[in-house]
Parts: C-alpha cells; sequence; structure tokens
C-alpha cells in the first residue's frame, strides 16, 4: 500500500508547489484511458447516449497547472480531498 504524502503548506494540508508556490491550479493527466459509451438508435436514426464508462490503464501524473511541475506523489492525496 502506498503511503499518502499530506502536504505540509499552509494552512496545514494545503498543496503548494515548490517551484513556483501556486495553490490554485493543479492538473491530472491519465494516459491510456478506454471511454465506452452506449447509445441508443432512435426511430429517426439519431443517438442517444445511454452511459459511459471511463478506464484508465496508464499512469496517471498530477502536476502543477502553472509551471508544470511533477506532485505525483501528492495525487493520493488530492483523490481524498477532491469531492
Ligand atoms: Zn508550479
Amino acid at each position: 500500500m502506498k503511503k499518502v504524502q499530506i502536504p505540509s503548506g499552509e494552512p496545514a494540508g494545503r498543496v503548494a508547489c515548490q517551484q513556483c508556490g501556486n495553490t490554485k491550479n493543479f492538473v491530472e493527466i491519465a494516459e491510456n484511458v478506454l471511454v465506452t459509451t452506449r447509445y441508443l438508435q432512435n426511430s429517426d436514426g439519431s443517438f442517444t447516449p445511454q452511459e459511459s464508462d471511463t478506464n484508465i490503464f496508464g499512469t496517471v501524473q498530477f502536476v502543477c497547472g502553472i509551471c508544470g511541475a511533477d506532485m505525483t506523489r501528492f495525487h493520493a492525496h488530492f483523490l481524498e480531498m477532491s469531492f
């Protein structure tokens, strides 16, 4: 099991980029994503999406949205804190 790294920023628990100090903008990058969407064809020949599944097979990176610094070690914390 991976250990969750708790950020030490102020206030406690906030992630801050150690390169540029950004605390607001972050980007999650998922590689090799398979999106499966089910459609129903209507009587007029048009299609209506019913549901879609997203499966991530590759790695997920978490980076600073300003300077692009790799902050993947905070990704588990990000998942716990994203609602
Ligand atoms: Zn940054």
